[in-house]
């Protein structure tokens, strides 16, 4: 049945031992349903990360299961990352298109971008880059526009990555006159690039949002 298809399972939660499975095969970490853990694959095996602090409540249509239209293709909400910083905090909602893809579709106060993370981040950015910096990459001509100091505060669902909650990192926002969206993330000795566009919500067709499940406040 289309829409139905079986999850992936990965083995038992090593707090609860409640089953755990994911829908996308290349998601490493998910949130315990049952007891809340915060629960990585390791190989084979399960490692716990402790029990993972509550997401913050959200205005936010979107929820884990919501689903929606973007290109042509249908996808799924199958995660969320909270991430907080001194004014607030936004959402990126990890989202699976089929059982083999993913992507991000970010939430800040009703704007929404759809990303997907780059191979290789651009080289003519640095974490202390200034707003106004203009830089080219993949094609484009983009302009700093916002640079954060933040942290992932809590985590929901599946995700593609171990994400080290509380870990600081600088996000950098850059764009282009024509919507596109270049994101990059400095922590530590890490940096993650992720490119897209934003997109109006009314063009997504979302379905099973909160607000269709009567959780909507
Ligand atoms: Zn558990």
């Amino acid at each position: 049945m289309k829409g139905h298809a079986t999850n992936l399972s990965v083995g038992n939660c090593p707090q609860c031992a409640g089953p755990l499975d994911f829908k996308l095969k290349s998601s490493v970490q998910c949130v315990c349903p049952y007891c809340g853990s915060l629960v990585a694959r390791e190989g084979d095996s399960l490692r716990n990360f402790g029990v993972c602090a509550d997401v913050l409540a959200s205005v936010s249509p979107l929820r884990l299961g919501t689903m929606g239209i973007h290109h042509q293709r249908s996808f799924e909400v199958i995660g969320r990352r909270q991430i907080t910083w001194e004014h607030g905090f936004w959402e990126e909602w990890h989202v699976a298109f089929g059982k083999s893809e993913n992507g991000w579709l970010t939430d800040a106060q009703g704007c929404y971008a759809f990303l997907r993370p780059t191979l290789t981040p651009p080289q003519n950015v640095s974490r202390d880059v200034k707003r106004g910096h203009r830089f080219s990459f993949s094609g484009k001509s983009f302009e700093v526009v916002d640079v954060k100091k933040a942290r992932v505060s809590a985590v929901e669902g599946e995700l593609p990555s171990v994400t080290p909650l509380g870990r600081p990192f600088v996000s950098i926002d850059c764009v282009d006159a024509k919507a596109h969206l270049c994101t990059v993330e400095f922590a530590e000795s890490e940096r993650v690039c992720s490119l897209g566009a934003y997109v109006l919500p009314s063009g997504l067709e979302l379905r099973f949002t909160r607000e269709d499940c009567n959780e909507w406040r």
